[in-house]
């Protein structure tokens, strides 16, 4: 069986955890865009189909049609959004220390999405678009450990944080009636199952 608790913390934002304080989410989600379809996979030896070289494709593209929203798929800030090159309108976002992932093509940015701003998990950053060098509309999505490229299908996607020291008491308080709960409930249950 599996438990986890709701916990709200010091800030108001509420997720599941572990009765021990591990968070039940990862700290990504895998694909930034719904009702897509891999069009090209990470390959550092592909041809490239507008300029048919052998090019590094170093990120997953995502077929989607022009319009359809991207989210930040990790909690995190902008640090770049704009025009660059062949990525077209771009952005950059960082995630704590190690992690960046960027999202390229859009048609447009969502609004809001600045430079400084923080973004949530999910929040919408903006939509597929054809800008820059694509063939047609898709997501290029990458994603960087330490700078360096990885693959996003494949990466290992870190936990989020678990429950900050300063709040595990506050934690511990709030969360202990819930798996005394959790408990009396399951004693039923298997006291109703023996009945039968
Ligand atoms: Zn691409």
């Amino acid at each position: 069986h599996l438990e986890a608790v709701i916990y709200t913390d010091a800030n108001g934002v509420s997720n599941y955890f572990t009765p021990s304080g591990e968070s039940m989410r990862k700290a990504f989600i895998r694909t930034p865009v719904d009702f897509a379809r891999i069009s090209s996979h990470f390959n550092l030896k592909r041809k490239h189909p507008v300029l048919h070289k052998i090019r590094a494709h170093k990120g997953t593209d995502y077929a989607a049609s022009r319009g359809t929203p991207i989210k930040a798929t990790g909690d995190g800030k902008v640090t770049f959004a704009g025009r660059k090159g062949g990525y077209g309108n771009v952005v950059i976002l960082q995630h704590g220390q190690k992690i960046t992932t960027l999202y390229a093509h859009m048609h447009k940015f969502a609004r809001n999405i600045k430079v400084g701003k923080r973004v949530k998990q999910g929040q919408i950053i903006g939509y597929v678009g054809s800008t820059g060098l694509a063939s047609g509309p898709h997501l290029h999505y990458e994603f960087r450990v330490n700078g360096v490229h990885k693959n996003p299908v494949r990466v290992k996607l870190p936990h989020a944080k678990p429950v900050p020291n300063s709040e595990v008491e506050l934690f511990s308080l709030q969360t202990k009636p819930l798996l005394a709960q959790l408990d009396t409930l399951r004693e039923n249950f298997q006291l109703a199952l023996n009945d039968q």
